[in-house]
């Protein structure tokens, strides 16, 4: 299993790769497909990322069958579901990078930010008010929002132990969906 930083490497690597394709660039076939089913899964990274149809992980990253372990909803927000799905890959499928993407443009920032929405949609913006307060910047607030969701995992999660000593990392990113590159945050 690679380190967290050999996986930011890769995961760079791979968002360069995808700013001149066409198509998705990840190994889909048959062969991976079968090498991983008699194998099993080791994903070198665990991505939170909206589900935003323009936001593809896997093609971000140029990606295939069994590297990254991608948990999407709108918002990139965490809740106890998550928080088990990323327990689950960290502790036994060997990842040992967490990554929270957020992206411009995001509808359910944008939503938290000029609106008070109804249904369940609610439960996602009311998330993301905690997240950014009186924050109006749209990118601003993807990041704060980034930052939100990695404190609760943080919080909830030690990764550290689950992961062994291996040196774990959980980081913020956020895509850019006009021209696919994504910018990895300090935190
Ligand atoms: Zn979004």
């Amino acid at each position: 299993m690679i380190s967290a930083k050999e996986a930011i490497k890769k995961l760079e690597e791979g968002n360069k790769k995808y700013l001149t394709e066409n198509t998705g660039s990840g190994d889909i076939s048959p062969a991976a497909r079968l090498r991983t089913y008699e194998n099993g899964q080791q994903p070198y990274a665990i991505v939170i990322a909206c589900s935003d149809s323009r936001v593809i992980p896997e093609s971000i990253f140029s990606a295939g069958i069994g590297e990254l372990f991608t948990i999407r909803l709108a918002g990139n927000v965490i809740d106890d579901h998550q928080l088990g799905s990323i327990e689950y890959a960290v502790e036994h499928l060997g990842s040992n990078l967490v990554v929270v993407m957020g992206h411009t443009g995001c509808g359910a920032v944008e939503a938290a930010i000029h609106h008070e929405p109804s249904g369940f949609i609610k439960y996602i913006t009311d998330e993301i008010q905690l997240a950014i307060g009186e924050e109006t910047d749209p990118y601003r607030a993807s990041c704060l929002n980034v930052e939100h969701s990695i404190r609760q995992i943080s919080h909830a999660l030690d990764i550290d132990h689950l992961r062994h000593g291996n040196d774990p990392a959980v980081i913020g990113a956020i895509y850019h969906i006009d021209d696919g590159h994504v910018v990895f945050l300090d935190m």
